[in-house]
């Protein structure tokens, strides 16, 4: 369930109610001024705590350590809203595929057929199921889990839109959002064509794009689910972060991943580099048109 504003925020004088684009809404606390609480996850924190010490931490929120409340843990982190006046936001995943490759491994154990999935698949593509799986009415867990990511942009571009919020609208639906011109539709309407801010977007995401690739954190891990969130607000203002590393693994001590080698399970690449191309592919052409 997207909750857009589960809290109001203060930060020096000023208040605002904070925006949230996904995960559950149990799952944030308004914090310290400037600072918002995220349930702890164990994975996420020893992401954080490496990325406080690597060259990537201009482009992660602060990890502030954790913080006890009504009986929870929760990471202590800056809130990235906190300097802007009423933004708009946007949070795209990130990767060629959004799950691990151990849950994939896991969804095999099970070889039951699920008529849940089956039904969520016919409901997006009738014509998708085989014939044997429209005599069975149900398909197993992994062929749902390869199929899901091929519906939006994950599979063929390597990121999605999850989530976007303007000053009078919000949306969250983009599942089916999937082609260069989909996508391309949403960044006209979500920067409004505005140049200035596109610039600032695409000087970003190519000084991201440098740091990513000599980072020790980055070619050491697996990022899965893992987004980066745009902000920016009428006075200008724009910027973009990494977030959400609750999924990102380390690889075994001296492996290392290139993020755009094209996935095959067991090579554990995620394809976050080939993404984050074609997103400042996709930015660079809106500003030529
Ligand atoms: P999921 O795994 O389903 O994506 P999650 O519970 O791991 O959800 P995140 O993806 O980390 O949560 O964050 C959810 C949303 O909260 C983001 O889309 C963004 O809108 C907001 N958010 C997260 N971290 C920050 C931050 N540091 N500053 C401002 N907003 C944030
Ligand atoms: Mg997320
Ligand atoms: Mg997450």
């Amino acid at each position: 369930v997207v909750q857009w504003s589960p809290f109001i925020q203060q930060f020096k004088k000023h208040k605002y109610p904070w925006i949230q684009l996904a995960g559950h809404q149990g799952n944030f606390k308004a914090g310290d001024s400037g600072t918002i609480l995220k349930k702890l996850c164990p994975k996420e924190k020893k992401c954080l705590t490496i990325l406080m010490q690597d060259i990537l931490r201009p482009y992660v929120p602060e990890y502030m350590g954790d913080v006890e409340k009504d009986n929870e843990t929760y990471i202590q982190m800056q809130d990235l809203l906190c300097e802007f006046d009423s933004p708009s936001v946007m949070d795209c995943k990130i990767g060629t595929r959004t799950y691990l490759e151990e849950e994939l491994e896991k969804a095999r154990q099970n070889p039951k057929l699920r008529k849940d999935m089956y039904q969520k698949m016919i409901d997006i593509d009738p014509l998708e199921p085989t014939e044997e799986e429209k005599l069975q009415k149900g398909i197993t867990k992994p062929r749902y889990m390869l199929w899901r990511e091929t519906i939006s942009s994950t599979s063929n571009l390597g990121f999605r839109i999850e989530g976007i919020k303007k000053k009078d609208c919000h949306r969250n639906n983009f599942k089916k959002t999937k082609t260069v011109d989909d996508v391309a539709n949403e960044l006209k309407y979500f920067t409004e064509k505005n140049s200035e801010v596109i610039n600032k977007y695409i000087r970003r995401l190519k000084a991201i794009r440098a740091t990513l690739e000599s980072s020790t954190f980055f070619r050491s891990h697996e990022v899965i689910g893992s987004s980066l969130l745009f902000v920016h607000d009428h006075t200008g203002a724009a910027s973009v972060w990494l977030i959400d590393f609750g999924k990102t693994t380390p690889l075994p001590t001296g492996e290392t991943l290139n993020h755009r080698t094209k996935w095959v399970e067991g090579n554990r690449e995620d394809g976050y580099l080939f993404g984050l191309d074609n997103l400042i592919k996709i930015f660079s052409e809106l500003n030529s048109v």
